[in-house]
């Protein structure tokens, strides 16, 4: 696949990489923090959903089992006027006034009271068991209240067996609307702790049912303690009476344990039941997974930062290789100064432009006097080192930026000289010569004075030649003129030469 050319130098930018690294991590944990809140608004839900179907379980078989007690007591009330039960020897009146539901497990027992409070009708055998519960609140209340309806007691224990129960009673009114008794059936709490243990919560979790007054009638899991206390001015309470049901996260008052609470009123009746469970196990799955994928999460982004700083840094080296090696190719090895290459583009360069600008610009090729014999003589490396001596001493001779020194062939030099007249350029080539004559190599012997050039000028003024090869090839010709008038001097393209200069070693 081809890239558009914009994109592939994108790619290729040190810094893309690098803000890859920095933008693809963050990303990364964005999108994952995301994902975590989701998950964990998944948990809550799902824990709302549970908490409210038990509710509604344990609502239900709180409301029918009561209903059907109470259905009970109405229709032992409702026989006591019948005419005619009143004259029923004892045993039909206990057949005709109690169901079975007086036989039901969770049952206790099941009486009809006379307005002293005396037992005058048992469920369970005839005559009635001698009992008085003139003393107990819920008789005093039906006795002060003739409308108080289904009334549920305090959980009492039991005289007759023991158990801890609450009492569901209705008051009995004689024919002239007297208080005439109470029917009472008692309800064990086991029932409850029967219904509750069948759910699981988790370890944190619990259910609670209170009397509307704030008393608890039973908490799963059980504690004896917890039974009878009242938590009327609890927050929690407060507002499973004001709000009737719902849910909400508080902390509990009984054990500080935070918890999510459902709550409902139990039917019409005075009974408030909640499901409370812990923020902790709601969250325990979630932060499991959570640790997991924050761990997985948090390496890839280090490994991808990692990773793309390290590409960064290798994008960089390389370009700066790059550059190192474009500059070698341009650069000679031996003197260090601009090779061949550098200056045929350099030149083209500034032929065109002094075309264009109608300035002079002056080109001197500058070629070591009978080179051969340093060679010949002290060896190749002493001939190396004449050469550097040469550069140098070329390099010494020219000082604005725009001059251009460079290495063209084995002892064969250019200065090129832009914004530079022939009588500029001429004294560029006297300096070069007076350089070159101070030029000594003590290792080889070779003494000042000894080492020459020969130099062909060629000035570009207003048109003088047609291309800059053609220029090139004047000053190649000045040279070679420089040469053949006996070295060691400068020679003017169609000019002739200077005069021969001192020193000259041949
Ligand atoms: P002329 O005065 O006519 O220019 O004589 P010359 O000996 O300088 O010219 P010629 O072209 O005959 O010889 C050039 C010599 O330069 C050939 C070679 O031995 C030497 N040379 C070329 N490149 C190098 C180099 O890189 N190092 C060394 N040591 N010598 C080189
Ligand atoms: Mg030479
Ligand atoms: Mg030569």
């Amino acid at each position: 696949m081809v890239l558009p050319p914009r994109i592939a130098r994108r790619l290729g930018s040190t810094r893309t990489w690098i803000a890859m690294g920095v933008l693809a991590p963050v990303g990364m944990l964005l999108v994952s923090a995301l994902m975590l809140l989701d998950l964990r608004r998944d948990a809550w839900d799902k824990a709302e959903q549970t908490s409210q179907n038990l509710l509604q379980v344990i609502e239900r078989d709180i409301a029918r089992n009561v209903e059907v007690i109470d259905l009970s007591l109405r229709a032992v009330v409702d026989n006591l006027r019948v005419p005619g039960v009143e004259a029923l020897s004892p045993e039909m009146r206990q057949l005709v006034l109690f169901d079975r539901a007086a036989t039901a497990r969770d049952m206790g027992a099941m009486f009809v009271l006379d307005e002293n409070g005396e037992g005058i009708i048992d469920a369970a055998q005839v005559p009635s068991r001698p009992v008085n519960y003139a003393d107990r609140a819920y008789f005093k209340a039906h006795k002060a209240r003739p409308d108080l309806g289904l009334h549920i007691s305090q959980p009492l224990v039991s005289r007759l067996t023991g158990d801890r129960t609450i009492v569901l009673s209705r008051r009995i009114d004689k024919a002239d609307g007297s208080f005439g008794g109470i029917a009472l059936a008692t309800l064990k709490l086991s029932y409850f702790s029967r219904l509750f243990d069948r759910i699981g919560l988790g370890q944190g979790g619990a259910i609670n049912l209170y009397l509307r007054d704030g008393t608890r009638l039973m908490r799963h899991p059980y504690d004896e303690a917890d039974i009878g206390v009242n938590i009327a001015g609890a927050p929690t309470f407060v507002r499973f009476v004001r709000e009737v049901r719902g849910s909400f996260v508080a902390t509990s008052v009984r054990d500080g344990v935070e918890r999510h609470f459902a709550f409902t009123q139990v039917g019409d009746l005075p009974l408030v039941l909640n499901v409370a469970l812990a923020t902790a196990d709601i969250e325990a799955g979630w932060r499991a997974k959570a640790a997991v994928i924050t761990a997985v999460v948090v390496v890839l982004c280090g490994l991808t930062a990692c990773l793309s700083l390290l590409f960064g840094r290798e994008l960089r080296r390389r370009a700066e290789m790059q550059a190192e090696l474009a500059r070698l190719s341009l650069t000679d090895a031996l003197t260090g100064l601009p090779n061949r290459r550098r200056f045929e583009g350099t030149f083209e360069h500034a032929w065109k432009s002094a075309r264009r600008t109608g300035k002079p610009l002056s080109l001197l090729i500058v070629d070591a006097d009978h080179f051969k014999r340093y060679n010949d003589r002290y060896g190749h490396a002493v001939g190396d080192a004449v050469l550097k001596g040469l550069a140098r001493c070329l390099s010494a001779s020219v000082h604005r930026p725009d001059d251009l020194v460079a290495r063209v062939g084995g002892e064969e030099f250019v200065v090129l000289l832009p914004d530079t007249d022939e009588a500029g350029a001429m004294r560029v080539a006297d300096k070069v010569h007076a350089a070159v004559a101070s030029l000594s190599v003590e290792a080889a012997r070779i003494d000042s004075g000894t080492v020459t050039v020969s130099i062909g000028l060629a000035t570009e003024r207003g048109g003088a030649w047609q291309r800059a090869g053609a220029q090139y090839e004047a000053a190649d010709a000045a040279l070679y003129q420089a040469k053949a008038a006996g070295r060691n001097r400068t020679c003017v393209a169609d000019r002739g030469c200077a005069p021969r200069r001192l020193g000259e070693a041949a």
